[in-house]
Order: structure tokens, then sequence, then C-alpha cells
């Protein structure tokens, strides 16, 4: 289960983390109440269960309180990442000198718990990784072993703090694992942990995720306000809507809809897309033999996603036939419109008379088929995706 920013920062203050004063604001009344009380400036940070949220423009800061309500009604008014904004955290604003990473988080292939430190924090430590893996430190632990006084200082040394910081820094590495310990989490992360102008550490940032099957070990959350969210509160919109309809769907954070037939084809399909430089904006499965009106349901998440600059849609028809997919892209046209360029093929199952049901309907009203790209069955899966991948470029001018 994965936690919001405020709650995360709750449990840290108990373990002695040090945290910005702040408080949770459901509305623009109560934001102006809580800045109020901490006092200008203030940091108004979006409160949704991902991350990104700076690069998003969830997050905010205030200097002068004739600015509040503007950049607070501006968050509240987002969604990120498909995540509608219901919370707002204000937060007393910090003096940044350097952002630091850190975070623990199990490491399965060897069932090791591992604390990761870099001097380069506030950004993606995904990003850091790729980019320059010798910035990041790491340490691994049995999980019955102890992190010792020694290794969080040698950690401190390694990732370059100057020896007047290397004690403060080690007591919060050995107080963020103590809490990952005692809570059974999968993640705590501190991003950025910030050094002060006035060379303090401070947690800034603030993302845990929790064992769903521990929770039970911990009643004492739900006496905090931490309630367990089913897994539907970790479901972005679009996903809740996929259920609904019965369609296996994930989100995912690129720009290419990816409109495939089976699970396999799908992953096989999100793989080629990236081999070719392009980024999904989806996994989606047909759900085993789908209707034509599923079929179209399909296209629907995908056009009314604003991420989707363009989309795959090459189609095997195993149990799922070419003809009645043909119905449903022919459906979804009729009733909604392609708003997005489209790169599509269809082969397998039945597809000679997929092909003759669309070209039919598209000798009948052309203009409904403009955003489509046919290709005919001797075009490869792979070329169907590089096309895709040029169609979003394009898109994306
Ligand atoms: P995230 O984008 O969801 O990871 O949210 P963060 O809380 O990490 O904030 C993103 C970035 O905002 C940080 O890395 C800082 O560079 C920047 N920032 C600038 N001033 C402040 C401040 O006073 N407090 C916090 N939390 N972040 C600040
Ligand atoms: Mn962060």
């Amino acid at each position: 289960m994965r936690l919001y920013e405020y709650e995360a920062k709750q449990l840290y203050k108990q373990f002695k983390l040090p945290t910005p004063e702040s408080m949770v604001a459901g509305s623009l009344d109560e934001v102006s109440k809580a800045v109020d009380k901490i006092g200008l400036p203030v940091v108004l940070k979006a409160q949704v269960l991902t991350g990104g949220r700076g690069k998003a423009g969830g997050i905010k800061r205030a200097d002068v309180a004739g600015q509040v309500k503007s950049l607070a009604s501006e968050i509240f008014n987002k969604t990120i990442r498909g995540f509608p904004v219901e919370k707002v955290l204000v937060e007393k604003a910090v003096d940044i000198k350097q952002e630091i990473y850190l975070g623990i988080t199990l490491n399965r292939a060897d069932y090791k718990i591992t604390v990761i430190a870099s001097a380069e924090g506030g950004v993606d430590i995904e990003e850091v990784a790729r980019k320059s893996p010798e910035k990041i430190a790491r340490l691994e632990f049995d999980i019955d072993e102890q992190f010792y006084d020694f290794q969080a200082l040698g950690l401190a040394k390694k990732i370059g703090l100057p020896s007047s910081k290397l004690r403060s820094f080690a007591s919060i590495a050995l107080s963020l694992f103590k809490f990952y310990k005692s809570y059974d989490c999968k993640l705590a992360e501190i991003n950025p942990l910030i050094l002060t102008a006035g060379g303090e550490f401070i947690c800034a940032d603030a993302r845990v995720s929790l064992d769903d099957d521990a929770l039970f070990r911990h009643p004492d959350l739900a006496e905090k306000g931490i309630e367990k969210r089913h897994e539907e509160g970790e479901l972005t919109p679009r996903e809740k809507q996929a259920r609904e309809w019965g369609i296996p769907y994930l989100d995912l954070d690129g720009d290419i809809g990816m409109f495939p037939g089976g699970a396999g084809y799908g992953i096989m399909g999100n793989d080629f897309i990236t081999y070719f430089g392009g980024k999904p904006a989806n996994f989606m499965d047909s759900g085993g033999g789908p209707s034509p009106e599923r079929i179209a349901r399909m296209l629907v998440l995908l056009d009314e996603n604003p991420n989707v600059k363009a989309i795959f849609g090459a189609r095997f028809g195993g149990i799922s036939r070419c003809d009645d997919f043909a119905k449903g892209v022919i459906i979804f046209l009729k009733d909604h419109g392609l708003s997005k360029p489209m790169a599509m093929r269809m082969t397998g199952n039945m597809w000679q008379e997929g092909v003759r049901i669309f070209e039919e309907a598209k000798k009948e009203s052309p203009e409904l088929f403009e955003k489509i790209e046919f290709h005919g069955i001797e075009t490869p899966i792979e070329n169907i995706a590089r096309r895709a991948v040029e169609l979003a470029r394009e898109a994306s001018g």
C-alpha cells in the first residue's frame, strides 16, 4: 500500500526524522489557514499516489500572501498522471543548499534490504542510476542483520558529504532503517533529503510503500488515520474505468496508445515500441474473445487519454477474431470518432473478412478513417511499431 506524502511524514516524525512544519488541506480555505499558522514562504504540494509531481506542476512555492490562493487552486485543478488532486500539503519552504537521495528498498533478486544514497538527489534516482551509476552508493543487509553506526558513516562518506555532516546524515539513515523494518516497508524514500543553507538535514519529500500482507501487524496505522486503502484507491481513473469494462489495462508514462490483441501480443508490441525508441502510454489486453463493443471501448480509453499522441493498432486474430475486431473499430469510429493517428494492420483468424468489413465501411464513410493508416497483411508487426513511433513524433512536433 502506497502512502501519501503527508501520511509518510507523520510516521517519519515518530522516528525522529526531521521534516518541515506542515499541514494538509482539502480546500482553499484550509490552505489559507495553514499558511497563517506556518508562515510564508511555503511550498504547496499535491498529494497524489505518484511521483514526479514537481515536473507535472504539482509543487509550487508561494513567497507572498497574494500568490497563495491562485497557486493552490491551480494545483487543486490538476490531474497528475491520472490522479485528481484532492489534498494539498502546505509546508514551510526550505532553504536548499544540496539535495540528497536516501532510500531503502527490498532487493527481490537476493532478498536483501538495500540502502541507497546519492549526492545527486531531487531527481529520479533511476535517471542517476542510468547516467552516472558511480554516483550511487549501496549497502545490503540480510533481513535480520543490523545496520551499524560505522556503516552509516561510511555511506555518508562515500557520497562525498563533508566530515562535519557525516554524523547527522548517519543518524537519519539509521532512523529510516529502523522505520523501514518496524513498519514492514517495501520502500521508504527521502528524495530530496535537503541540506539547508543553515547546515541541517531535513526530509523534504517522503515516499513509502508498505507490504500489504503485513498490514495486520500495524493496527496503530488506523489510529493514526491511515486506513487500509483498497487496491482500487491506487488505480488511476482510467484503470478503474477499464476494470469496470472488463479490460485488463495499465497506465504507463509514454505517449503511444497500445491497442493490441492478446496479452502476449501486447507485451511484444510494447517491446517493439521501446526498441524503436518510443514509449507506450499503456499496457492493454482485450480480455479474451472480446465483443465488438469491448473493442470499441479499448479505443475510447486510448483516444481520451491526453498523453496519447499516436496509436499502435496491430492485431493478431486468435480466439478473438479479426472480423469482430473490425466491427469494434467501426463502432468506435461511428460513435466516438478517432482524434489520434493510428497505424493498423490485422492478421490471423478471419483476417480476410476483417479487411473486407473495414474496406466496405471506408467506402461508405471515408471521413471516419482519415486518421487511420491501414497496412496490409504483408507488413510485419515491427513496421507497424516503427510507424506508430514516427506518428507520435510527428504529432508532438
Ligand atoms: P516530487 O517531484 O513528487 O518528487 O516532489 P518533491 O517534494 O521531491 O519536490 C520536488 C522538488 O521541488 C525538489 O526536489 C526541490 O528541488 C524543489 N523544491 C524547492 N523548494 C522546495 C521546498 O521548500 N520544499 C520542497 N519539498 N521542495 C522544494
Ligand atoms: Mn521527490
